[in-house]
């Protein structure tokens, strides 16, 4: 996460004390011990005997090598709830070893801990998460604060084991924690195109914190610019899958080729990487503006073939690519037409935007 442009409004800076954790050190290694013993039987489960654990287990791995049994289940739960007087929500249930990866994690404080189950939702949202990948790196992860970040021009990073975050407020430090943390949860360090691999990130971190982006708004422009396009299911497959494929696959279905689409993407990405480090020509901006609008001829065609509503889709698209030459020329003003729109958090989703 970069450390230029962040928008950070001091205004906004959590006051909130962190969550209270009961002291049950004991008892909890105890318990973790039996959890240890009791899956480990059920590890190597092979998929062919997967369909008898069905009936009274859950399979929570998308590699389906690990099951757990409901009673297991129930009792992370119930251990859960009462250490860190949380409720888990009913669809949440599902996603008990994630919670149970961050209760073996060996390295974490408890508060930290506390502050992974803001994450549960997201995980649950998603599909397309490589669960195990994701598993064992919150199993095995630490969070490293450090003092001179800033000075290299970051935020805080996920160098593919551990987080590391700049130690300066609770409102930046929650943020940049669920930024990197969702880094570690989709396992993607390598992925492809930069404007996807952090705006998702951010524009992920935003929505289930439900709070402001801190930063990459351009790329978070772009972002929902591809979501109109293709639909933020695929760019949530691309995203948590590492392969691009999708997307390019459902622009070819709009016009052109995915080779097409492949190269309008790069081209975005490269000249927007460069023109955030003032590093484009004016030739090469106005190539920019050409493949942006290259991009809004997809929106168009999709929009006539889908739904009527044309000017209304002209306008959107036209205030997404304003906001995102704003952002582009440093008017950091915010303005995200529909900003209120979400895309991924189910929780929210479905509520009307302006
Ligand atoms: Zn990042």
């Amino acid at each position: 996460m970069d450390v230029k442009n962040l928008n950070i409004e001091k205004n906004k800076i959590s006051t909130k004390s962190p969550m209270k954790l009961a002291k049950e050190k004991s008892r909890i290694f105890i318990f973790n011990t039996i959890l240890w013993i009791s899956s480990a039987t059920l590890i190597g489960v092979s998929i062919n005997n997967i369909d008898r654990y069905t009936k009274d287990t859950y399979n929570i791995y998308s590699g389906r090598k690990l099951t757990i049994s409901k009673k297991d289940q129930e009792n992370i739960i119930k251990n859960i709830e009462k250490k860190y007087n949380i409720k888990i929500k009913e669809k949440q249930k599902s996603s008990i070893l994630f919670f149970d990866s961050i209760e073996r994690n060996k390295k974490l404080t408890p508060d930290e801990k506390a502050n992974f189950y803001g994450l549960a939702d997201l995980i649950e949202d998603n599909p397309y998460i490589d669960k195990e990948s994701a598993y064992t790196n919150l199993l095995n992860l630490d969070i490293k604060h450090k003092k001179n970040l800033k000075e290299k021009g970051l935020a805080g990073y996920w160098d593919g084991n551990d987080i590391y975050i700049e130690d300066t407020n609770p409102y930046w430090e929650q943020h940049v924690f669920f930024h990197e943390a969702i880094h570690a949860i989709h396992n993607n360090s390598a992925f492809g195109p930069k404007f996807i691999y952090e705006g998702m990130t951010e524009l992920l971190a935003s929505e289930y914190l439900n709070k402001p982006n801190m930063t990459y708004d351009e790329y978070i422009s772009l972002v929902k610019m591809l979501c109109e396009i293709v639909g933020s299911d695929t760019v949530l497959k691309a995203y948590s899958t590492n392969d691009m494929t999708c997307i390019y696959n459902e622009m070819a279905k709009i016009g052109g080729k995915p080779t097409d689409a492949q190269e309008l993407i790069y081209n975005i990405d490269y000249y927007l990487e460069n023109i955030t480090n003032e590093k484009l020509s004016n030739k090469q901006k106005e190539k920019l503006t050409g493949e942006l609008y290259t991009l809004r001829k997809y929106y168009l065609k999709k929009n006539n073939e889908g739904y009527k509503e044309i000017d209304e889709a002209n306008d959107l698209f036209d205030n997404y690519y304003m906001s995102l030459m704003r952002n582009i020329e440093g008017n950091y003003s915010y303005v995200y037409p529909r900003e209120n729109k979400v895309y991924f958090n189910s929780e929210y989703k479905n509520r009307k935007s302006k």
